[in-house]
């Protein structure tokens, strides 16, 4: 792992060895989150953009040179990244865009985008000869670990409050997790999942506190690019819950610019949803992160509650420093989206993952975008996992007998199906 430099504090600027500590910053506890510090000397004299041409290893591992693992730890075998980005020009259209791309995580072996960083964790837990792996989640991350943990035979142990969705419970009971479900909020979970790690000595996957998830998620921005043939984009909306995928694609510009690999930035939209918006305020209110106070988190798009966003420093920077922006949809707007993106593309999200879009059409109504501009959405996680979300807004389909008759009295006012 000799391409990673050392980790450094995002709060004292303070610089470890990566064998020196495993999670934070010792002098800020849960606070200190560190940033994974790369020698791209190195790194440029060993890789470079054109070896990715042909390249066939169709999953993340196509950056391994670019990410903080040993060459020779051993992998989960499931097939995590290299997801598709697609084309949405009817989607655009609809909102009076040239350019719309649908970065499609729902297609990841757990059915989110939080696969990228679970498949991290196991590898860094594998390398310390951890036994059990432990995560905090509201569902997402905890389905990838269980599911990838499953790949590969090991233990491990989830907290999830209990008012996750049944599909992402179903997820956690098939693939064998030790599952607890807490009477409270993501954040209860959080601290008694670190609380419960430090009693018993498992690994701990979560994030804003494991370094390495960022790593994980910035691998979606190489795809993007690569993908794009380097012409990368002008925005890129992100769903932002405790703000780790939007600082992951802010480390995966970085590390590209760093390489001389691409020469501009493009602005991040954070996307929140409205009950659970503690970066939007912080962001209007040109607050230091770090000052961000606790709120009561409420929105039906699950993944993206979080009253503290933990990490709050790298998402804060993400939208800072590439000039983007945080934006706030309503529940109501963020279950609208749904089946316009799935109606759009064909892509079919759970409420967080359709809020990107969400917040695309509040930011074409307010003109944070331009009609030619290029511009590439997230969608993190599939609509399977939230199927009462989804029907809320379509409606229940006709019931009828089986007869003929009744056919043609339920098509009649579908006056594009005719007869022959
Ligand atoms: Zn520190």
């Amino acid at each position: 792992m000799e391409q990673v430099k050392n980790l450094k504090c995002l709060l004292c600027g303070h610089e470890y060895g990566p064998d020196e500590v495993l999670y934070v910053c010792p002098n800020h506890g849960t606070e200190g989150i560190l940033d994974v510090q790369y020698d791209y000397d190195l790194i440029t004299s060993k890789f470079s953009r054109t070896d990715l041409k042909g390249k066939g290893e169709s999953s993340l591992w196509r950056y391994k040179p670019l990410l903080p693992v040993k060459s020779n730890t051993p992998v989960p075998p499931l097939t995590v990244g290299w997801t598709p980005l697609y084309p949405a020009p009817r989607l655009a259209k609809t909102l009076g865009l040239e350019h719309l791309w649908v970065k499609d995580d729902c297609r990841q072996p757990t059915a989110s985008f939080k696969d990228r960083a679970s498949l991290i964790a196991i590898v860094k837990a594998l390398e310390v000869n951890a036994e059990v792996i432990t995560t905090a989640s509201t569902g997402n991350a905890a389905a990838a670990l269980s599911g990838l943990c499953a790949s590969i035979g090991m233990p491990n142990v989830i907290f999830v409050p209990a008012s996750a969705p049944e599909a992402k419970i179903a997820q956690l009971m098939v693939f064998g997790s030790t599952v607890l479900l807490i009477e409270g909020t993501y954040d209860d979970a959080f601290d008694l999942c670190l609380e419960s790690a430090q009693v018993y000595g498992w690994y701990i996957r979560n994030t804003g506190y494991n370094p390495y998830m960022t790593e994980g998620k910035k691998t979606a921005l190489y795809e993007i690019y690569e993908q794009l043939e380097w012409e990368g984009p002008d925005a890129i909306f992100v769903p932002v819950g405790d703000g780790c995928i939007i600082g992951g694609l802010h480390k995966g510009l970085k590390d590209l610019f760093a390489l001389g690999w691409i020469k501009k930035m493009p602005r991040l939209i954070g996307v929140q949803a409205s009950g659970s918006a503690a970066m939007y305020h912080a962001w209007k209110q040109e607050m230091d992160p770090v000052q961000i106070k606790p709120i009561k988190a409420s929105t039906i798009a699950d993944s993206m509650a979080s009253g503290l966003p933990r990490d709050r420093i790298k998402a804060m920077r993400a939208v800072r420093e590439t000039g983007g922006a945080f934006l706030a949809v309503t529940d109501e707007e963020i279950l609208q989206a749904i089946p316009a993106l799935a109606r759009g593309c064909g892509v079919f999200a759970e409420p967080a993952g359709a809020s990107s879009f969400a917040g695309l059409v509040k930011a074409v109504q307010t003109g944070l975008v331009r009609p030619e501009e290029r511009i590439v959405i997230l969608a993190t996680g599939s609509g399977l996992k939230d199927i009462p979300a989804a029907m809320q807004t379509v409606g229940k389909p006709k019931r009828i007998r089986a007869s003929l008759k009744a056919v043609e009295a339920a098509l009649d006012d579908n006056l594009f199906l005719l007869k022959r």
